[in-house]
This record gives C-alpha cells, structure tokens and sequence, in this order.
C-alpha cells in the first residue's frame, strides 16, 4: 500500500520562494574586492536572482546546460547558487585553487556553456581560455565600468541583469532533476565530478538546520569562510536561506586578521571552515584584541580538528567546536559532534574524547565499517575499517567518469577511503585516510592520531605524519614539523612529549623540521607532496 501525500518536489525553487516569502528583511553581507563592505536583503537577492535567470534564457542556457562559477564567497555568488539551478540549469562550482591543467581539464569535462568570473580571477581565466573548447560566454563579475579582458564574448555581470524584469515563472522542477555540479580537488588522478540533485540539496539544507546537526536557526549571523567552491560551502547557502540565516562573506579577504574583523563587526555567532584557517584565527585573536562575544560556534571540518586546538579555542574564548566530517561526494554532510546520543559509552563521560571524534552520522546518512574483505566490523570502538556510506545526499557514480567505478560497492555503498572506528551509538573516529595510512610490521599506525599530539606541544605550528620505507619493518611513520615562530624544538622532546599517548613503535621514526606543510587546493596538509619531496630526497 502506498502512502496518500502530496506529490511536492524538494527543490532549490522551493527554498528560493521561501527566503522570498519569509526573510525578505535578512540580510546579506559581503565585503567586496576593493574591501567596502555590501549589503542587501534576501528580498533584494531574489529580485537580482529573477532577473539572472532572465539573463541566463536570454543567453540560450538551457534545461540541463552547465554553468561554472569562478568566484569567491559574495552576494552575486549567492545570486548564481540560486539563478542557475532555479531554471534547470547546473552551477558548476570550479575550484579557483586547482593547477591550470586541472582548470581546463573540470570545465571542459563540465562542458560549461557560460562561465560567470569574478574580476580579481579574470586573469587566471584569461590564461587558458584558449583551451576551453565549450564556453560560449564568459560574465565578468564586479568589473569596473571600462574594464577590458582578452576573453571572448566577455559581458558584465550588471550589464547582463540590467535590463531583465525583477519577477520570474519558475518552472515546476523534478526533484531529480541536476542542480550543481563539484569536482575533487584531484588528490589522485584527475578530479572527479559530483553531480548533484536539487532533491540531494534540499536535504543538506535540512539536515545543515537541525539542532543535532548545525544546530543553527534565524538568530544566527553564519559566516561562510568555506569556499564557495568547496563542496556547495557545505550548503550553508542553502541552509541560510531555507531557515532565514543572516549571512556574512569575505570575497577574497581570507587572512586571519581579516576573518577577526569580519567576526567582530558583523557580530557573527557561527563560521564555518577548515582547521588551518581555525588556527591562523587562533593567533590572531590571541595576539590582539578583538570583540568577539557574540560568536557562539565554529564549524571545523574538511581535514581532522587537532583536539589541542579545539581546548585551546573553547578554553581561551568560550566558543563551541563543532567537528564535521563530510565528502564532496556527500553534499557534504557526514557526521556531526552536534548532540551526543544518550549512552554513547566510548566517550565514557569524557567531553574531550567526543570532541576528538568526528561525531555521529547526520539524518539521511547511513555509514558501516568493513574490513579487507568486505565484511562489516563491530561498532565497539575497537575495530578499525573502512568508511563506506550510503543515503540520499550520497552521489551514485562519479559525473562521465567510469574510472571512479570502484568507488562503489556492488550492494550500493560509497567506499569513502576513509579509515574509522565506530563507537556503539555512532560516534565515528578517523584515523587516516586510507592511503595515508602506516602500515608497520603489519600493524597499522594512524597519523593523524600521531599529528594531533604532536600539535599539542606548545613549541609546535604543525605537524604532518607520512609513511616512509623501511626495511625491516615495511613502513615507518615520518613527522614533518613546523616551528612556531622563535621557538626549535628537538626531535627528542617532541617524541618524549607524545610518547606516554602511544606504543613504543608507533613513534616516528624521523622527525625533520620544514617551514610549512603544503596544502591542497582548499587548505587541507598535501601529504601527496610529502611523500614526492621525500621520494626525490628533497625533504
Ligand atoms: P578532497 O578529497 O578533495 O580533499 P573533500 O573535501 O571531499 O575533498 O575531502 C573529503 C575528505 O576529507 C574525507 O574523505 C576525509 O578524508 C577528510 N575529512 C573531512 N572532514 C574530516 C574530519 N573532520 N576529520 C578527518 N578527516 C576529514
């Protein structure tokens, strides 16, 4: 027997008509390039959104067609998240950190027929636009009246809106229907497209809302410091505008003092990001004074949260963390530290513990562990296996790449190449991914485990661990450490300091010094380059 309900689709559309309907006072900030502050009401953005998708039919953008954005967090990136989807179309989100080669290779795997370009990355599009073989137009975005570009047929932004009327028909969507499109920043191979659904992104909002997730409502200022670019800025768009969220973006503005200000004179309670940015953050609160009383939480995902650093933010400024992990692949939203499930026994009361973790899987996401074979491990916090999810915010293949095929497990779940034990209510532990683990006279050894320790010790900045050859026993972990400033620590006190937390062979073997760990497209530590440095003895 089926159920009797309305046939309603769950559609970006619908989130639009709501923020129309029922925040047209919220507001959205943004501080521009030249670093003046803009700011106008989601009343405002729904207007500019009905005249781009004017726009957008005028340029023959058709049900289906895909549409890049290279932009940084703005209003007029807000307007795209929206315009582009709401008549049919795909918001490819290119990655503005990704090698040339790798900027031509997603937007002519995209096929984008128009790309909308803000006009400080002009220049970096200029570069290979002689290899894009689809793009019909390019849409300069903030360009100063006169400006000129070698682009072919480059149109302004404003020009484009200008003379659309500000009401539009929205076409009745199929939930299923694609909404956006976002590649992997490519740490193996070429980068891999996500295809998204207007159903898989009417979800993420959702569960981005709910207090067991974000926790997150109308009374809150979020700041996205999260790219754009990065996995949908993990919906928060979306979210924003389904709950009525004030919004504050930084453009291009991304240093921590930056951050502090924008934190301190927009009065933002909530900011999202990766941990490198939390700790850049960190020193700079630390180092100056700033009023930051009214930000309640910060959402730290991407790349596992150092738990010194997370003590040291909540202890010093009274600021929950909140530890997410998440994919691209999963719109992102995989697990949250929100609420703890009654009787989560692995934490055994200790708050730390849980925060250490990555916490428990959002509604709409089901997650196991397996072993080598396949075979589902114990959820006893002991067993360590591999991450595989499922669920409706899950992509089900990679977008026109058979090569990512197996990533997915012939009864319908993602292999995630992620590394966890599972506590008995959920909560989720990563030890690695599964290529950066150690494996050490056939005992595995986790890195990041060894790299939070090692960015406990006060002398320490950061700290990656990789794993390097050995003889006799295979494989033996490497710490890469950065000083903090004036400080030299030695390798001896750095290993004495960690080693009541480990057994003896887990230690690394070397510890080298190095001036800073690299980082991928979007901030992570690129351990991939690690281990080329030291494959080529230039470590
Ligand atoms: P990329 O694969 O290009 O880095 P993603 O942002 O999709 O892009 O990365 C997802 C991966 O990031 C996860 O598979 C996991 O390895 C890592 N990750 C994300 N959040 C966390 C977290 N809180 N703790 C540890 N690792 C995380």
């Amino acid at each position: 027997m089926q159920g009797q309900m309305m046939d309603f689709q769950l559609t970006i559309t619908a989130i639009l008509k709501r923020l129309k309907q029922m925040y047209s006072q919220v507001e959205i900030v943004t501080k521009t390039p030249a670093g003046t502050m803009h700011r106008y009401t989601y009343g405002d953005c729904y207007r500019r959104v009905c005249k781009l998708a004017h726009a957008l039919d005028r340029l023959g953008v058709k049900l289906g067609d895909r549409v890049g954005t290279l932009a940084w967090n703005t209003y007029q990136h807000v307007e795209l998240y929206y315009g582009i989807p709401c008549i049919g179309a795909v918001t490819h989100t290119i990655n503005l950190r990704l090698a040339p080669d790798q900027l031509i290779y997603t937007i002519n795997h995209a096929a984008d027929k128009v790309v909308f370009v803000d006009v400080t990355l002009v220049p970096l599009l200029e570069k290979i636009a002689p290899h894009l073989t689809t793009v019909e137009h390019y849409v300069v975005i903030g360009a100063p009246p006169g400006c000129q570009t070698t682009l072919p047929n480059a149109l302004h932004y404003e020009d484009l809106l200008a003379p659309e009327p500000d009401h539009y028909n929205w076409p009745e969507l199929d939930e299923n229907t694609a909404a956006g499109l976002c590649y992997t920043s490519g740490t193996t191979g070429n980068p891999k497209g996500a295809l998204y659904s207007h159903r898989s992104q009417y979800l993420q909002a959702m569960v981005g809302g709910m207090s067991n997730g974000l926790g997150i409502s109308s009374k809150d200022t979020i700041f996205a410091v999260v790219p754009m670019f990065h996995a949908n800025a993990w919906g928060i768009p979306y979210t924003c505008g389904m709950m009525g969220i004030r919004q504050v973006h930084p453009g291009p503005h991304l240093k921590p003092a930056d951050l502090a200000q924008l934190i301190q004179d927009e009065k933002v309670t909530m900011a999202a990001g990766v941990p490198t940015l939390w700790m850049g953050l960190y020193q700079e609160l630390k180092s100056k004074s700033y009023d930051i009383s009214a930000l309640r939480m910060l959402l730290v995902g991407g790349a596992a949260m150092p738990i010194s650093l997370t003590q040291a933010i909540e202890k010093d400024f009274n600021i929950t963390v909140l530890h997410a992990w998440g994919m691209t692949e999963m719109s992102p939203a995989g697990t949250c530290t929100g609420v703890a499930p009654p009787g989560e026994t692995c934490e055994e009361g200790s708050y730390w513990a849980w925060k250490t973790r990555q916490g428990v899987p959002v509604a709409c996401v089901e997650v196991r562990i397996v072993d080598d074979e396949g075979n589902e491990l114990p959820w006893d916090g002991q067993a360590v296996g591999e991450v595989q999810v499922r669920g409706p915010m899950v992509i089900s293949s990679y977008y026109n790449d058979p090569s990512g095929d197996t990533q997915f497990t012939k009864d319908g779940w993602f292999i995630t190449g992620d590394v966890a034990t599972m506590c008995p209510k959920g909560s989720m532990g990563i030890t690695d991914r599964s290529k950066d683990l150690i494996k050490s006279g056939g005992e595995w050894i986790s890195s990041v485990a060894l790299e939070s320790a090692l960015m406990a010790h006060p002398k320490v900045a950061e700290a990656a661990v990789i794993s390097i050859p050995d003889q006799k026993w295979s494989e033996r972990p490497m710490a890469l450490v950065v000083a903090r400033p004036g400080e030299t620590p030695s390798k001896e006190e750095l290993l004495e300091f960690i080693s009541p937390q480990f057994a003896k062979f887990w230690l690394p073997e070397e510890v080298r010094f190095i001036s800073e760990v690299p980082k991928t497209s979007v901030g992570k530590f690129d351990k991939k380059v690690l281990r080329k440095r030291y494959a080529e003895g230039s470590l």
